[in-house]
């Protein structure tokens, strides 16, 4: 008997995907922000739904609204009229369609945002809660606080880490690396500052973006050793391996790198050069791309840890055995209540994806219209 014949649902001839659809949402930020080597003063997120048998699945990214464009243009031919159950087949197709126009960056968001809301609707056909249909290895995700951009003052610091603090986070990220690593003094009064803001105990983590040159971070992270800071994220661009090997050699803290990851050998190069890995599943392929760099990882006896996107991970990575936490990013808890109805809360330092809602429970919220640019 094949495995299309043992589930009901499997016997179901309505499960083509009949309809896709893209929306784009600007969201402005309170005031411009900046880490090491980036400025912004908006988060653009791009969501995706996709329809079968009168069920609707809905995915996103945060990207360009030209990832909407790559959805309609490059994956949609792949998806409409393929079965909602096989995910991992149209996973593959839409690959193979993004083979000219680049198999990672903005396509693979397009595809990240296509996959999720694939992995939705599949489990709303089966009538299950996703985390019922990935598998689970906890109910509780532990989350870590993450802000502290280089553009907030010491009140909106504070303000900050009493916001994690409440929400039970024991660990906090704040941004360094200020000016492509040009204000070394600041970066350490604020590390200190978080030192002093911090619950007793806080596990303290610092984001460089890559703003650091190899010397630089290692000079840095002598003084973050002394400080106690356990994660230092990308002290210098992910690309460069050998400096982040370097710097792993020279430091006693654990370095981090992945979130730009999209490929399978994106991960592959960074698994020798990292003590911990960085996913984005609203970038490296979605849960299907997210599950199996994860397993990538466990083979290399590294643990994963999720980038930004709280409400996205909150059930992949509550599916994986190898996974430390999950980014709890200011501007996406923020941001996440007015784009979605039905996300995860965030209680005692962590999420709480088990629920009774087929799909991962999660809608657009009617009030995300007033974001809506396209
Ligand atoms: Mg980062």
């Amino acid at each position: 008997m094949s495995a299309r014949a043992r589930h009901p649902a499997y016997a179901r001839d309505d499960s083509a995907i009949t309809h896709v659809s893209t929306a784009v949402y600007r969201f402005p930020t309170p005031e411009p922000e900046a880490d090491g080597t980036f400025e912004w003063h908006a988060t653009t997120a791009v969501a995706v739904t996709l329809e079968a048998a009168g069920l609707a699945g809905l995915g996103w990214t945060y990207s360009s609204r030209a990832a909407a464009a790559v959805v309609e243009d490059e994956l949609q031919p792949q998806v409409l009229g393929r079965s909602a159950l096989d995910v991992t087949d149209g996973w593959s197709a839409m690959r193979r369609a993004v083979r000219n126009v680049g198999t990672s960056g903005l396509a693979m968001q397009a595809v990240s945002a296509v996959d999720v809301a694939w992995w939705d609707l599949k489990a709303r056909l089966l009538g299950v809660p996703l985390g019922d249909l990935l598998g689970r290895c906890r109910d509780d995700v532990p989350v870590y606080g993450s802000g502290g951009f280089t553009t907030v003052d010491d009140a909106e610091l504070a303000e900050q880490v009493a916001g994690w603090a409440e929400a039970g986070c024991t660990a906090m990220k704040i941004k360094i690396g200020e000016s492509r690593g040009d204000e070394p003094g600041r970066d350490l009064r604020r590390i200190r500052q978080l030192r002093r803001l911090a619950p007793e105990g806080t596990q303290l983590m610092v984001d460089a973006n890559g703003g650091y040159t190899v010397g630089e971070a290692i000079r840095m992270g002598d003084r973050l050793d002394d400080v106690g800071v356990v994660w230092f994220e990308e002290p210098v661009p992910s690309d460069d391996t050998a400096g982040l090997t370097a710097v792993r050699e020279a430091l006693a803290c654990d370095v981090a790198a992945g979130e730009y990851a999209a490929t399978a050998n994106d991960v592959s190069s960074l698994l020798p050069v990292v003590d911990c890995l960085q996913l984005d599943a609203t970038r490296c392929g979605g849960y299907t791309g997210w599950l199996r760099a994860a397993a990538l990882a466990e083979g290399a006896h590294l643990q994963v840890s999720a980038h930004c996107a709280p409400s996205a991970h909150a059930v992949v990575a509550a599916a994986v055995p190898n996974m430390r936490h999950v980014e709890w990013f200011v501007d996406h808890a923020r941001l996440e209540p007015q784009l979605l109805d039905g996300i995860p809360e965030v209680s005692g330092g962590a999420l709480h994806p088990v629920s009774e809602r087929p799909g991962h429970g999660m809608t657009l919220s009617e009030g995300a219209e007033q974001w809506r640019v396209a």
